[in-house]
């Protein structure tokens, strides 16, 4: 039976446009909306109370029926290199990850989508969970609602806001929990909300090629492609989604998808697996494959985790990949492994996790920083 704490509604879970419905199914007018997202992703107020434009008796409504429920962070931890990683735990137990990356005036936030995967990519560590379930509008804002405020009570100048970009590249396929990415994405972009820029702004996808022309209609947020392979064969093999959704479909749906903004590009993700994708010949394909499609190439050094199969290519085998594809006129950049003191770096999320829940007794036990 659901309790009454449960049955409440919580406000995360919801977009401007939806907040105004919701507001007007109450009987209010739907620029509260507005209203109460400045209390929450401006000002941090979780208390309906403390909400001084709104009438008494809509606080005493809110009080009564809704709530602003946050992940509780597990753990919080620091790399040496800045990274700071959040283990944060859902109302059902299961843990997610966040990571805070910044460079510079720069601070990006990954963030996840989902509790595992379905994806079944032979090289990330989150396909070794398999899949729960999708997180809600409300998990994958919280993210982002959690992290901001943890880093800016660490800061000095509170109004700062430390998240500049959020990348969906965390655990899970967004595309395959589309109705809940897009609101929560929303309400990123959202000035009342976070107001993040469409530029700073990146879902993440392995090829899920139906909701790539589906995001078209509704955002223009920035699309990265987990590419990883130059051919058919090879894609399918490590990353499966491939059978469905072979790299010609995939591609055509990446030029399709700013057609109307000529001037943004893709950006296609390749992990560097030693002996594996790593060839010059798998360079020159990748040239080929790209020619049409206005793209950036993001190198991404693989990053070993326990009883994978692979390796990472050797730095000279990168540099000579990412010559190749320069020398056709491809911007490539190769990514800077980040976090991996702390287990945070890109395909490492949810290892922790993964252990934890064969030691399930021992749940308990994991220390509570903050909540
Ligand atoms: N499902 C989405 C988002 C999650 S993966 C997607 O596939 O894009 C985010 C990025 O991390 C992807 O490019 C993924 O291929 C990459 N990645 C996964 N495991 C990795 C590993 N072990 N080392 C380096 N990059 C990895």
């Amino acid at each position: 039976m659901a309790t009454a704490q449960s049955s409440k509604i919580n406000l995360l879970n919801f977009d401007q446009k939806q907040l105004g419905n919701y507001f007007k199914s109450i009987g209010q007018q739907s620029f509260r909306a507005s209203q109460v997202m400045k209390w929450i992703y401006h000002f941090g107020i979780e208390d309906f109370a403390q909400m001084s434009n709104l009438s008494k008796s809509l606080r005493e409504y809110l009080l009564e029926h809704c709530e602003i429920k946050v992940p509780k962070v597990a753990i919080d931890r620091l790399s040496s290199d800045g990274t700071r990683k959040f283990l944060l735990r859902l109302d059902c137990d299961n843990c997610i990850e966040t990571v805070f990356i910044p460079e510079g005036e720069r601070g990006t936030l990954c963030i996840s989508s989902q509790i595992g995967c379905a994806l079944n990519c032979t090289f990330c560590s989150t396909a070794q969970q398999g899949f729960n379930r999708n997180l809600t509008v409300g998990e994958i804002v919280g993210q982002v609602y959690l992290a901001d405020k943890l880093l800016r009570a660490d800061q000095e100048d509170k109004e700062h806001r430390p998240i500049t970009n959020v990348v969906l590249m965390g655990m899970g396929e967004p595309l395959l929990n589309f109705d809940n990415v897009v609101p929560a994405m929303n309400v990123m972009l959202d000035d009342f909300g976070f107001g993040i820029s469409k530029y700073r702004l990146t879902l993440s996808t392995s090829g899920v090629v139906p909701n790539i022309n589906k995001l078209a209609e509704v955002s223009d947020v920035a699309l990265a492609i987990s590419l990883h392979a130059t051919n058919d064969e090879l894609r399918t093999e490590i990353v499966p989604i491939n059978k469905k959704y072979p790299i010609k479909m995939l591609i055509e749906a990446c030029e399709n998808y700013f057609k109307d903004q000529p001037r943004r590009h893709v950006t296609i993700e390749y992990v560097m697996l030693k002996d594996v994708n790593d060839q010059p010949k798998h360079a020159k394909q990748l040239v080929k494959i790209l020619q049409n499609l206005k793209s950036k190439v993001n190198l991404i050094p693989f990053n070993p985790f326990p009883n994978t199969l692979y390796e990472c290519s050797d730095w000279e085998t990168i540099k000579q990949f990412q010559s190749t594809l320069k020398a056709a006129g491809i911007q490539t950049m190769v990514r800077k492994t980040r976090g991996q003191d702390i287990d945070a770096a890109c395909g490492q999320l949810a290892g922790e996790f993964f252990d934890r829940t064969k030691r399930s007794q021992k749940l308990q036990a994991i220390p509570i920083t903050r909540e």
